[in-house]
């Protein structure tokens, strides 16, 4: 890689100002011993990087364009909504017309409140369960995700095992000493920690597909496990869906598994590209909130109108459209394919998928936690990834996340994506 394209003189100009040159952790390259691209467009499932390389994405922005980059129909809106001002601090009709969309399809939420991250999302309704329960641990598993607040830091996958920082510093103990972590799919850990603790936790809360220590299924029976003994103990179960709502189905997780989590967080999707998350559950928990009740939670730009029009025109396209299941058997071609090049060259691995959602795992034949997922090859992958970015595939920069197919990627695309494999392994 030459030191003088365009993306080079701005990533060194870039990490004089902004730590490692990147907004967020996982967007830097350097895991995969590489600078990253800087992004110039995107459009259906493209983007273009400021020195005119095309790339078959398959990021996404992290998941939440299941459209694909610059949808017609999302940008259309917001140039409407705009119109007519960007920001009031004040209800706006579009907001109902979202919460009950939301409330239509995702089966186990009755109200919710729209907040702008995923980050918010979660820790919103840990404080909404704690308020809820009285009680103040909280369990995780190991390689769950759940955003950037202090309490939910600990073991939390793909950013922090990327970068090999465990739990981060900064962190004050007392409230990381609230959390306790258990391996994921593992119900009988589980069982053991509520036997010792079981009336002091306030919530589990789980990915129920997870997707931050790359896709890992739940394993037959865990959603059911945890939704069993959260009920015996009176601990509230959250559902992480920022990822898997509206991604494996329009139901997401809980519509998928049939097992209902008492709140729900969602994000990414529900955003369709801009900065949205939100939380929700029946009106007995929600109503808690303020300012009807004693649980304090609020945001400046919350269901900003733009954000809600972008993300509510997108919940409604993949209400009218349904792409589910194309999205299925794009992904499932996909997997397949890498599979049988994988397989030709005689390497082990091991592929998860959930719909549009999965990993290759290098080196490894099967991946149902956080250990097994530690235990694949990263060398075959930074490899494999600075290939397939040599020919024009955009994965992300780490063995521990997943590739989101969109509705924009067309048979041909995913083609082109199994021969570059072929030739980048
Ligand atoms: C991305 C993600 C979050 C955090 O969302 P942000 O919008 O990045 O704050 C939380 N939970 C899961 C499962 C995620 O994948």
């Amino acid at each position: 890689m030459g030191n003088n394209t365009i993306s080079e003189e701005l990533y060194s100009k870039a990490v004089e100002l902004i730590p490692g040159g990147v907004n967020s952790p996982v967007r830097a390259f350097r895991s995969v011993g590489l600078h990253p691209r800087f992004i110039k467009s995107g459009s259906g499932c493209r983007v273009m990087d400021e020195d005119g390389n095309s790339f078959v994405d398959y990021v996404c922005s992290w998941g939440p364009l299941i459209l694909g980059h610059a949808h017609p129909e999302v940008l259309e809106a917001l140039a409407l909504t705009m119109k007519d001002g960007t920001s009031f601090g004040a209800p706006t009709r579009r907001e109902i017309e979202m919460a009950e969309l939301i409330a239509e399809l995702v089966p186990s939420i009755e109200m919710v409140r729209l907040v702008s991250s995923g980050t918010e999302a979660t820790m919103s309704a840990i404080r909404l369960a704690r308020g809820y329960t009285g009680r103040d641990k909280i369990v995780k598993f190991s390689g769950c995700y759940h955003g950037h607040s202090d309490g939910l830091l600990a073991k939390a996958g793909s950013g922090a095992a990327t970068f090999s920082i465990p739990d981060s510093l900064g962190a004050p103990k007392s409230l990381v000493e609230q959390t306790i972590v258990l391996p994921y799919n593992d119900i009988e850990s589980m069982g053991r920690c509520f036997e010792e603790f079981g009336s002091e936790i306030a919530a589990v809360i789980v990915e129920p597909v997870a997707g931050n220590m790359g896709v890992v299924c739940p394993v037959p029976g865990f959603l059911r496990g945890l939704r069993d003994i959260c009920s015996k103990s009176g601990a509230l179960l959250i559902f992480d869906e920022v990822i898997s709502g509206f991604r494996v189905g329009l139901g997401g997780a809980q519509e998928l598994y049939k097992v209902l989590p008492d709140l729900t967080c969602l994000g990414k999707i529900i955003g369709g590209g801009l900065p949205v998350g939100a939380f929700g559950g029946p009106r007995r928990i929600m109503e808690l909130l303020a300012p009807v009740g004693g649980v304090y939670q609020a945001g400046t730009l919350s269901g900003n109108p733009l954000a809600v029009s972008a993300g509510l025109t997108t919940l409604k396209i993949l209400k009218r459209d349904n792409p589910y299941q194309s999205l299925e058997n794009k992904s499932a071609r996909l997997a397949d394919g890498l599979g049988k090049i994988l397989s030709a060259k005689g390497l082990k691995f091991s592929i998860n998928r959930v719909g549009s959602l999965l990993s290759v795992f290098f080196g490894v034949d099967k991946v149902n936690n956080y250990e097994d997922a530690g235990k694949a090859d990263r060398s075959v992958f930074n490899s494999f990834f600075s290939n397939m970015l040599e020919r024009g595939v955009y994965l992300a920069p780490s063995a521990f996340e997943a590739w989101f197919v969109s509705a924009a990627h067309l048979g041909a695309d995913i083609e082109f994506t199994l021969e570059c494999a072929e030739k980048s392994i």
